[in-house]
């Protein structure tokens, strides 16, 4: 069975994703290679966030394709630890589908 987030997208186009600047490229808690700096923005010295996911409209600057078709995370391996414990089963998914006028699942 195919994975529902790949013709989905919603929650990356529904919240501010968060995250401790050490999940950045070359941080020491980084994913991968880490989150490369150019995506995301300064919030406090503590805190930085996805560039796009507060924005109008809302949209993560590392999201490819359309929202409720096809799309992926251009940094899935490296993406930061929000994304990481968000999917299916997280209770704002079904949240961020019907505000994408996306059916539950
Ligand atoms: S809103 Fe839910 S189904 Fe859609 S991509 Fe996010 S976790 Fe997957
Ligand atoms: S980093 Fe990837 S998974 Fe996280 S909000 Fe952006 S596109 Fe979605």
């Amino acid at each position: 069975m195919s994975n529902p987030c790949q013709s989905c997208g919603a929650c990356c186009v529904s919240f501010r994703v968060d995250f401790h600047p050490a999940e950045l490229a070359g941080g020491a808690f980084a994913w991968g290679a880490g989150v490369p700096g150019e995506m995301a923005l300064p919030v406090t010295l503590g805190i930085v966030r996805m560039a796009g996911t507060d924005a109008s409209p809302r949209r993560c600057i590392a999201l490819a394709g359309e929202v409720g078709r096809e799309v992926a995370c251009t940094i899935y391996d490296e993406r930061p630890s929000p994304c990481r414990e968000f999917d299916t089963s997280h209770e704002a998914c079904a949240r961020a589908r019907q505000r994408c006028g996306l059916p539950l699942l």
